[in-house]
C-alpha cells in the first residue's frame, strides 16, 4: 500500500496560495473558509497591482456605480481580516512557481484577462486602430498604461456587438462633464472633455436579433444627453429565424423593442450620434500616407437563415479617423502553467490543472475568466470558485508537501527580495486618500492613477 501525504505528514492546515485578487480570487477565498471541512485554511491572496479587484476597479465603466458597488461586498471579505492580501506581487516575476511549493500545499491561479484579441484584418496597424481593452484601461484608470489617449478623431469605428463595444461607444460619445459624477481622474476627464468627436459608429457583423448586449447597457445608451441614436431601417428586415428568436428569448425581445423604439424617435437636434449596423463585415482599416487611419471597408451581410450571415458581394466604405476592435478579451500566459493558447485559457478540469495528457498537476488549480474564459458577468466567478474550491478541499492526498509552511516565510522571502507589497490595510488607506481627493469637488471619490501615488498612499508613506 502506498502512502499518501495525510499518512506522511498529518497536517490539519491548507496553506493555499490565490494568485490574482479580482473577483473569481476573493470569491474563491471567501467560499474556502466558509466550507465545510475537518482542518484549519489560511490564505494568501498575491495581486500584481497595488490595489485589488481586477476588472471591478480596472474594467467596469466608471458610470456604472452599481456595479463598481460590488467593490463593497468584496472588500468586506479582506476587511474580515482572515485572509492576508499582498498587492503589488506579480506571479512570473516577484515569485515563482518554486517559491509557492516551498510555502503553500495548493495554489489557484485567478488572473483573469486583460489584453484584446488580435484582429487579422490589413490596416489594424495603422495609427488610430486600438483595442478597447487599452482604451478601457485608460478611461478606468489602469496604473500600467500611458496617461494620455488620443482622443483627435471626430468619426469612430467600435467594432463588436457585445457590452464592451457598448461600453466603449459610450464613453467615447458622453460629454465628458456628464461623467463627472463618477470616479473618473482627472487626466480621462480632460482627455474626454477635449474630444472633438461627433459620430460613433458601432459594427456588428450580425443582425439586431443576435447581439450579445445586456438589456440594460443598450437603453442607457438612448438616456446619453445631447447624444442621438441612429438606426437603419435596412438591418430590421427580420428573418424566420431572428423572428424565431425574438419571440423565444426574453433579453433578444427586449433588446429589438429598444432599438426599434429607436427607429422611431426625431433626431437631428443633438451635437453627437451614436449609430448602430449590423450586418456588416470587417474587411480593411482604411488609411493614409502618414499611416494614419481615415476610414473603414466592411462587406455587408445577410442571414443564412441559421442564425448566421453570409457576405453579399456589397462592398461598402465610411469615413473615420479611429477604429476599435471590442471583439473579447484575452488571457496571458503564466510562467510555469500550462496554457491553452487557441481558447486563452490554463487547461483544466472543474478547475484542476491539467497537463498534455488530461492529467492533474497537483496542487495547481484554476478559476474565474483564466479558468472558463473572458465571458460571462462577476457573479459568474462565484460559481466557478465553488466548483475549484470542491476540488482543492477534495484533494487533500495530493496537496504539496511545503518545506517552510510558517505564514511567515513568504513574507520573509518578499522582504528580503526588496518587494514593497501592499496589504488590505494598505487598501483602506488608498481608498480613503481617493475619496479625500474627491471631497474638494463634491465628488465621491477620484482614482489615483499612477503606481507611485498608489503605493505610497496603500504604504502609509
Ligand atoms: C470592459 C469590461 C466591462 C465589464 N463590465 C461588467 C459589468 O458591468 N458587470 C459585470 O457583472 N461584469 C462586467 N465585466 C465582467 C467582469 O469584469 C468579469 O466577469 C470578472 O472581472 C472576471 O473576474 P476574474 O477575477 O476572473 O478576472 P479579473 O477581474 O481580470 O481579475 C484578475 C486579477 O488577477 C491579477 N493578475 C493578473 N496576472 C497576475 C499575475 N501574474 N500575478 C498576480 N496577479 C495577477 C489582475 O491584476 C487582476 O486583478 C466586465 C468586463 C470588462 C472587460
Amino acid at each position: 500500500m502506498t502512502n499518501t501525504y495525510e499518512d506522511l505528514y498529518p497536517v490539519n492546515k491548507l496553506r493555499l496560495a490565490i494568485v490574482g485578487a479580482g473577483p473569481a480570487g476573493i470569491y474563491a477565498a471567501d467560499i474556502a473558509l466558509k466550507a465545510e471541512r475537518d482542518f484549519d485554511i489560511s490564505i494568501d491572496l498575491f495581486e500584481s497591482l497595488p490595489a485589488p479587484y481586477g476588472l471591478v476597479r480596472y474594467g467596469v465603466a466608471p458610470d456604472h456605480p452599481r456595479i463598481k458597488g460590488i467593490i463593497g461586498a468584496l472588500r468586506e471579505v479582506l476587511d474580515r481580516g482572515d485572509i492576508r492580501l499582498f498587492g503589488n506581487v506579480e506571479y512570473g516575476v516577484d515569485i515563482t512557481m518554486d517559491d509557492l511549493k516551498k510555502h503553500y500545499n495548493a495554489v489557484i491561479f485567478s488572473t483573469g484577462a486583460t489584453k484584446d484579441v488580435p484582429m487579422n484584418i490589413p490596416g489594424i496597424e495603422l495609427n488610430g486602430s486600438y483595442g478597447a481593452a487599452d482604451f478601457v484601461s485608460w478611461y478606468d484608470g489602469h496604473p500600467d498604461v500611458p496617461r494620455t489617449w488620443p482622443l483627435t478623431a471626430k468619426s469612430v469605428a467600435v467594432i463588436g456587438n457585445g457590452n464592451v463595444a457598448l461600453d466603449a461607444a459610450r464613453m467615447l460619445a458622453k460629454h465628458a462633464d456628464d461623467l463627472l459624477v463618477t470616479e473618473i481622474p482627472d487626466n480621462v476627464y480632460q482627455g474626454l472633455k477635449a474630444s472633438p468627436v461627433t459620430d460613433v459608429h458601432v459594427f456588428g457583423r450580425r443582425g439586431p436579433a443576435q447581439a450579445k448586449f445586456s438589456p440594460l447597457e443598450l437603453r442607457e445608451l438612448g438616456e446619453l444627453r445631447d447624444v442621438d441614436m441612429i438606426v437603419y431601417d435596412e438591418d430590421f428586415e427580420i428573418d424566420p429565424a431572428s423572428q424565431a428568436l425574438i419571440d423565444s428569448n426574453k433579453q433578444v425581445f427586449v433588446l429589438n423593442k429598444v432599438m426599434n423604439e429607436w427607429r422611431t424617435r426625431e433626431t437631428g437636434k443633438a451635437s453627437r450620434r451614436l449609430h448602430l449596423h449590423f450586418y456588416a463585415n470587417p474587411l480593411e482599416v482604411l488609411g493614409d500616407d502618414e499611416g494614419n487611419v481615415t476610414g473603414f471597408r466592411y462587406e455587408r451581410t445577410k442571414p443564412d437563415g441559421k442564425g448566421g450571415v453570409v457576405g453579399t458581394g456589397e462592398i461598402r466604405e465610411i469615413e473615420i479617423q479611429a477604429y476599435y476592435r471590442a471583439i473579447g478579451y484575452y488571457s496571458s500566459p503564466l510562467k510555469d502553467v500550462p496554457f491553452d493558447a487557441a481558447k486563452g485559457v490554463i487547461p483544466n478540469h472543474e478547475g484542476q490543472v491539467i497537463d498534455a495528457d488530461g492529467t492533474h498537476i497537483n496542487g495547481v488549480y484554476a478559476t474565474g475568466w483564466i479558468k472558463r474564459g473572458p465571458v460571462g458577468l462577476i457573479g459568474h466567478t462565484k460559481s466557478d470558485a465553488m466548483e475549484t474550491i470542491a476540488h482543492v478541499l477534495e484533494d487533500k492526498a495530493t496537496w504539496w508537501t511545503p518545506e517552510e509552511p510558517e505564514e511567515g516565510a513568504i513574507v520573509d522571502l518578499m522582504d528580503s527580495r526588496g518587494i514593497e507589497y501592499t496589504t488590505a490595510e494598505g487598501w483602506s488607506a488608498l481608498d480613503e486618500y481617493e475619496q479625500k481627493l474627491g471631497e474638494p469637488e463634491g465628488r465621491a471619490r477620484i482614482k489615483v492613477v499612477d503606481r507611485e501615488t498608489m503605493l505610497k498612499a496603500s504604504r502609509a508613506e
